[in-house]
């Protein structure tokens, strides 16, 4: 049996070392130079392979109610396991799994050192153009090459950060299969806000709390450092949120994101907070530049109009609530995300209610395969989108290899 992959990242590169066995031939087609160029850029090269909190939450569907079906204790076994057969050892840090060189290249580094000791071909270079089906399998062609295998899996990537390789080629091939392909959108990303003053606060990181509401709902929130750019937001924190922004924009959705620059204290205590401390013998500039980094202060008095020179005590209470609202209640419309360049992940892909989840094969078309980020599976930052990639990968090989030896 001959099996084709298209493409040598994390997803496929675990699908053709679980897949292989002495009574298989295991091809992949990659388009680069060498294989795993993305996974040399996750975690900032440090690679956060895994995470040790594997609440379901972290993960995103248009059909959450499958996601159990990859994510659940049994495959997680396996990835651990894979993980340790391969030699790689674990630093883990706050449920955050790195691999204890701290570099992203010993993971690259182990699958494809295990891709040669099985006798994987690797075609790099081979960028495929066109599928077709025939009766001997799928016909795999590249401008000059065609190749034909039996079972075929398919693990292009999504459409983000291109300059890896992935530059959303393998929707067009499923959906020339008729597959349903869930609007892929830029996700764990940056969003861009409306605001005249984001040239002012530039460049600053605050610890915050930020909030995510929808048409006026409440979304999610999550806390963290808040990176404030000159064309919005950005940090883990707001990646976070990114994949609810980007669809419900796309949705044509009102979007607003609330800053709590004092994460540390509720607003509704906040009055006690500055009457307990000494920050009302403080005007209200004073008062602010005790806490907040000077650029946010500047903005919040931009934005409130107060008179800076006032003492807290002296002014009215609704002046107080006014000054209160702008440091826990900073609201900042959102007007869209930064592109597929610079997003870490898509949200959407292919239904997985037209993949059969306990091998990855295509309930349309027999002996084609699909995973990795393709897949309408999303999750937070935390090493569970390479979460997903293993998972799928893992069990696509398994499924392929049954009990060849
Ligand atoms: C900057 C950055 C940081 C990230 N950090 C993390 C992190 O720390 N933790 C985490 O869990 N996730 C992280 N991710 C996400 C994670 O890297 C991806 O979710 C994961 O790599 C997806 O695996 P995949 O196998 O589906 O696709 P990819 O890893 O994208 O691999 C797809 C492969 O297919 C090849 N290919 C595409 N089209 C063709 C074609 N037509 N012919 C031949 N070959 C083709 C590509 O060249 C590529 O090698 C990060 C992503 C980015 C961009």
């Amino acid at each position: 049996m001959k099996i084709g992959i298209i493409g040598g990242g994390a997803s496929g590169l675990l699908a053709a070392i679980v897949s292989k066995s002495k009574n298989n031939e295991v091809i992949i087609f990659e388009r680069n130079n060498f294989c795993g160029k993305k996974i040399l850029a996750t975690g900032n090269g440090r690679c956060n392979y895994w995470n040790q909190d594997q609440n379901l939450l972290h993960y995103h569907s248009t059909n959450n109610e499958l996601i159990r079906n990859i994510v659940n204790d049994n495959v997680d076994k396996k990835v651990l396991e894979f993980f340790d057969r391969l030699g790689i050892v674990p630093k883990i840090k706050n449920g955050y799994y790195y691999p204890f060189s701290n570099q992203a290249s010993t993971i690259k580094n182990a699958l494809i050192t295990e891709v040669e000791r099985l006798g994987i071909k690797v075609l790099n270079n081979f960028l495929v153009k066109n599928i077709t089906i025939n009766d001997n399998g799928f016909t795999v062609s590249s401008q000059d090459e065609n190749i034909t295998v039996d079972k075929l899996i398919i693990a292009t990537g999504s459409y983000a950060s291109p300059k890896t390789g992935s530059d959303g080629m393998g929707y067009n091939f499923l959906e020339k299969f008729d597959h349903t392909i869930i609007k892929p959108l830029p996700s764990l990303v940056q969003l861009k806000t409306k605001g005249n003053f984001l040239k002012m606060w530039s460049g600053v990181r605050a610890e915050a709390k930020v909030s995510l509401y929808e048409d006026d709902r409440f979304v999610r929130e999550e806390i963290g450092e808040l990176q404030l750019t000159n064309y919005g937001i950005s940090g883990i924190c707001v990646f976070n949120l990114s994949n609810y922004v980007a669809r419900g924009l796309d949705n044509n959705k009102r979007e607003e994101i609330v800053i709590n620059f004092m994460p540390f204290i509720n607003d509704d205590k906040l009055t006690w907070f500055i009457n307990q401390t000494n920050l009302t013998n403080k005007n209200i500039k004073e008062l602010l530049l005790s806490v907040l980094n000077e650029k946010i202060v500047e903005v919040i008095l931009k934005e409130s109009r107060l008179n800076s020179n006032k003492l807290f005590n002296e002014v009215n209470v609704n002046e107080q609530n006014i000054l209160i609202n702008y440091c826990t209640n900073f609201k900042l419309e959102v007007i869209g995300t930064n592109s597929f360049d610079e997003a870490q992940v898509c949200g959407g892909g292919v239904s997985l209610e037209e993949i059969d989840l306990s091998t990855m094969e295509s309930k349309i078309i027999k002996n084609l395969y699909v995973t990795g980020e393709l897949l309408d599976i999303t999750g937070d930052c935390g090493g569970y989108n390479l979460g997903i990639a293993w998972r799928t990968g893992i069990i696509a090989g398994i499924s392929i290899r049954g009990n060849n030896d």
